[in-house]
């Protein structure tokens, strides 16, 4: 075989051993991207299953950067507003104690951010961007980067930034792992966002859930109460009326004593009704939202009126009724018939609920914006269990005195709802066994 002779086969086995090593050297690039792709997919996939902690998984997705190429530092930047934060930070193990430098609004992480597209920088002393930033220490900035912006749909939610100490020029492969990578943590950004709003819109869910379960147990209270009172208040006086009625009949007795007496019974059950009746309708009225009539009155002069029409019952049971004047008057606005109507019932009701001998004061107050009325007596008082559900429909107190007096359980009802339609609030405070103060608090407007 002649020199040349060897040479040519030399040749043809070096060119055969040079497509071997290229045939392997694509094999095993393939392979690099089969890995990342795959530990790319187990992040995502683990990212499905649960735990929301988005740090945690940015930090899991950086590290697997770390095994694919010779990356020293990896950072993620998220959009909160209009401003890229740190969100989270891996290195390749040694110790880079720098603080996280913030990105310049025209530096390399905003540009990535703001055109959406790859950055990249294989010598960043002589990058544009990067000038004024010589002198920083940290190893990310040191050499070169590639910047990945993390897209959700046409959405930029944050930037990848994978740093290397040295500069260096990138393979395509590189750019494409550093790519497949920043999509992955797109997706994590993106399902902590979802789950973020899930875990709200379900609190908003519960909440809303919780507010009609209340209410409907008010309702149902309510009916309760109603079944309650239709089935005591209502038919207690209807059968008192029927028993006497029976007796006059038999005994035609309509002169004497027993027949007076009699009568009179049935006289109190038909108004006991009749005054269930009103105030149900009333407070039916009420609830449905009927517009103020209001007019200007003067505070002395209300108290003064109500006082006056009140005097008799309250001399029945020898309590003294006063009625203390503001000076100098005032005057408000309100709905005259309606405030008088919330006055009486609270007279009324200390009056029924105070012993004989005892005595009410109204008294009337101002300041610049409020007008405060006050009635207290030195009564029976109010078990402190009662206190909070005074005001419901038809809520009575059954204990101790309260148990003997009459009465239907709506005219506090009737007044709170007054009251607040008029923008005021009403109060009370009360101690068992030496009595009751009711306190409106009303706007002057
Ligand atoms: P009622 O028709 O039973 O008087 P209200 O709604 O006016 O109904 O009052 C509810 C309950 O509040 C009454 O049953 C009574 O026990 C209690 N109450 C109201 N006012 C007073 C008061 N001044 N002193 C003591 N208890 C009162």
């Amino acid at each position: 075989m002649t020199i040349d002779q060897m040479t040519t086969q030399l040749q043809t086995a070096l060119a055969r051993l040079q497509e071997d090593y290229d045939t392997l050297q694509a094999e095993h690039e393939k392979a690099l991207m089969a890995l990342a792709t795959l530990q790319a997919l187990k992040y995502s996939s683990l990212r499905l299953t649960g735990a929301m902690d988005l740090k945690q998984m940015l930090e899991d997705i950086l590290a697997v950067i770390f095994e694919l190429m010779p990356a020293t530092d990896a950072q993620v930047f998220l959009y909160v507003g209009e401003e890229l934060f740190f969100g989270a930070r891996v290195t390749d193990g040694r110790s880079y104690e720098q603080p996280i430098t913030p990105p310049r609004k025209h530096g390399i992480t905003y540009t990535a951010a703001v055109t959406g597209e790859t950055v990249i920088v294989e010598d960043l002393r002589h990058h544009p961007l990067f000038e004024g930033r010589e002198n920083a220490t940290s190893p990310l900035l040191a050499g070169a980067l590639i910047g990945v912006p993390l897209k959700i749909g046409p959405h930029v939610a944050g930037v990848m930034i994978v740093g290397f100490e040295e500069p260096r020029s990138f393979t395509q492969q590189e750019i494409d792992i550093a790519e497949l990578f920043g999509m992955q943590a797109a997706i994590a950004i993106e399902n902590a966002r979802l789950y973020k709003q899930s875990q709200q819109n379900a609190a908003e869910v519960e909440a809303k859930r919780q507010q009609d379960r209340l209410y409907y147990e008010e309702l149902n209270r309510t009916k309760d109460m109603l079944m309650d009172m239709l089935s005591h208040d209502l038919r207690n006086p209807i059968n008192v009326i029927k028993g006497f009625v029976y007796i006059l009949r038999q005994h035609g007795r309509l002169d004497d004593e027993l027949g007076r007496d009699a009568l009179d019974t049935i006289q109190r059950g038909a108004d006991q009704m009749a005054e269930l009746l009103k105030d149900l309708l009333d407070l039916a009225k009420l609830e449905t939202g009927l517009a103020l009539t209001l007019e200007t009155v003067s505070l002395n002069h209300l108290l003064e009126k109500i006082s006056d029409e009140n005097q008799a019952a309250a001399r029945q049971k020898n309590i003294i009724l006063s009625s203390g004047r503001s000076t100098p008057d005032v005057e408000f606005a309100v709905d005259l018939r309606r405030m008088r109507q919330v006055l009486a019932n609270l007279v009324s009701n200390a009056i029924k609920y105070t012993q004989d001998g005892g005595h009410v004061d109204m008294e009337g107050m101002y300041t610049d914006d409020r007008i405060k009325i006050v009635v207290r007596d030195n009564g029976f008082g109010i078990p402190e269990s009662d206190l909070p559900r005074l005001f419901e429909k038809f809520y009575r107190v059954k204990s101790g005195a309260h148990a003997e007096v009459d009465g239907t359980g709506l005219g506090l009802a009737i007044v709170k709802e007054i009251v607040e339609q008029h923008g005021g609030l009403i109060q009370v405070e009360s101690t068992l066994g030496v009595g009751s103060t009711f306190t409106i608090d009303l706007p002057r407007r």
